[in-house]
């Protein structure tokens, strides 16, 4: 499992794949040697299944037998899809009568009714978990907002905050769960990014060249 790292496209999410904007993604020097010498090298891209057609770049680093992938900002972490269709699915469920009703107006085919009660209720899950932790985090813009997507999005003036907040919450995603932060764990349960992110705490984020 690769440690990901954001890759601020611009919110030229909606161009990723038409500009196969991953060939673009640079990582300027290696998380675990900023000083380089490493022998960091680019390493080809994975394919996601969602949306069709979308790559994300990797590199590897030989001397610290570890794989880096830059995630652009519209895509979830750790969840198939973009942070869009989390976002729709967790405002869906804040306004039906019941997730049952949720559920069976999104469930995505062929899977049946507790099958997508499950996929519902873990898109919810992390929503929920998420949305009062950026209220938190972000005093200046949601002190007093309500924890629920509609609040937020009123309150941030867009149609979709979850990629709004992985760019609001950029310095902090290394210490948040998916699908919006992108803390890695690795196997064992060590914390690979609290030594990284002394590293890259200063550096601006990677960019689309
Ligand atoms: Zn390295």
């Amino acid at each position: 499992m690769p440690v990901q790292l954001r890759f601020d496209t611009g919110l030229a999410g909606a161009e990723y794949v038409t500009r196969e904007l991953w060939r673009r993604a640079i990582l300027p020097r290696c998380p675990l040697h900023p000083r380089g010498g490493c022998g960091l090298a680019r390493h080809g891209s994975y394919e996601r299944k969602r949306p069709a057609g979308t790559r994300v770049a990797r590199w590897y680093c030989p001397q610290g037998h570890r794989t880096f992938s830059l995630l652009p900002d519209h895509l979830a972490a750790r969840f198939p899809g973009t942070l869009a269709e989390i976002e729709q699915v967790a405002a869906a469920a804040e306004t039906a009568s019941s997730l049952e009703a949720c559920a069976h107006e999104l469930r995505p085919e062929p899977i049946g009714l507790p099958g997508a009660l499950r996929w519902v209720r873990r898109r919810l899950a992390v929503v929920r978990a998420l949305l009062p932790l950026a209220v938190t985090l972000l005093p200046a813009l949601l002190q007093g907002c309500a924890a629920t997507v509609a609040a937020v999005r009123a309150r941030l003036q867009v149609p979709t905050a979850l990629e709004r907040l992985r760019v609001l919450l950029a310095r902090e995603l290394h210490a948040l769960a998916s699908p919006v932060g992108l803390r890695h764990r690795r196997r064992g349960g060590g914390d690979v990014h609290g030594g990284l992110q002394q590293h890259m705490g200063p550096d601006p984020p990677p960019t689309a060249a």
